[in-house]
This record gives structure tokens, C-alpha cells and sequence, in this order.
């Protein structure tokens, strides 16, 4: 099926890439946005990449709870937090975001399989086509998250059924 992969396709709606990308509101603060692909540092220099449909300050605090209640069941996090290792709460960023819940879960995939060694999530999200990945190395080898026109354009052949 990647033999057969033509960009062209992403525009049968008629619409131009920039029109589906996010817009992005300067002046939300970035703890109250939702729907979104998110990144918690640690100090180790590993890093942690969720998502949530809900306010980014209010699956922070969960991911806090948990840590203080000490369940590393519930949290990947609080489990790493367990092996002394201190979260950088304050570098808590938003990677990412989606408007529906399908882009959602593509995008928190890409941007958690693209991120080869440097994370301590317990899982990689979705799985996804192996081609995917392929091309994005394949267009952008040294960096650790995709681009986001990239990710845009596999979004959309997903949703097509392109893939
Ligand atoms: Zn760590």
C-alpha cells in the first residue's frame, strides 16, 4: 500500500492542507488547553507524551495524584517518579493537537514512536502502519518528533482509508 502512497490524495476534498491545520490561539494559556498531544520532561532527560481530551492542568494534576498516592499502576510517571526520579512539572508542553479524537490518538502514536529511546511510556499508543514511521525517518532522520504537515497528511490518508 506505501508503493502506492500519492500525496495528491490528501487533497480530494478540495481543501488545502492549511486549512486543516490546528489554530492555534496565542492567548490561551497553554495549561487550560484540551484535546491535545502533551510532553512532561524529566530530569533524567527522558520524557513522557500523552494525550487528553480534557484540560492539559487537569491531566497534569491526575498524573501529580499520582505520584503522591504513589501508584505507579495508574501512572507511567509516578512509577518513573517511584525511581527517584524528579518530573519537571514546570516544562510540561503542548506537542501537539488534534479536533478529533481519531487525530488525536494517530498523532499522541507518531509523536511517541518517533521518539525512539529518550521516553518512559509504557506503551507506544496506536499501532500503526510500519511505513508510516519508514517515511517520516526517511524525510527528517535526525529529529525526534514528526512534522506536523507530515503527520496532517497520514491523518488524512487514515481517515480516507488510504491505508
Ligand atoms: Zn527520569
Amino acid at each position: 500500500m506505501c508503493r502506492d502512497f500519492d500525496i495528491k490524495t490528501a487533497f480530494k476534498s478540495g481543501k488545502t492542507l492549511r486549512s486543516h491545520l490546528t489554530k492555534v490561539k496565542d492567548t490561551t494559556p497553554i495549561t487550560t488547553e484540551s484535546s491535545i498531544v502533551y510532553s512532561i520532561p524529566c530530569s533524567c532527560g527522558k520524557v513522557y507524551i500523552g494525550e487528553t481530551t480534557r484540560r492539559l492542568e487537569q491531566r497534569v494534576k491526575e498524573h501529580q495524584d499520582a505520584c503522591n498516592r504513589g501508584d505507579g499502576k495508574v501512572s507511567a510517571i509516578a512509577e518513573h517518579w517511584q525511581q527517584h526520579h524528579p518530573i519537571k512539572w514546570e516544562e510540561v508542553r503542548v506537542v501537539d493537537r488534534a479536533s478529533k479524537n481519531r487525530e488525536l490518538k494517530i498523532k499522541e502514536a507518531l509523536h511517541i514512536q518517533m521518539t525512539p529511546d529518550n521516553k518512559f511510556n509504557r506503551d507506544i499508543g496506536l499501532e500503526l502502519p510500519g511505513c508510516w514511521l519508514s517515511m517520516l525517518c526517511a524525510n527528517h532522520p535526525p529529529v525526534s518528533v514528526p512534522s506536523r504537515n507530515l503527520a496532517v497528511y497520514f491523518v488524512l490518508l487514515y481517515h480516507q482509508g488510504e491505508f
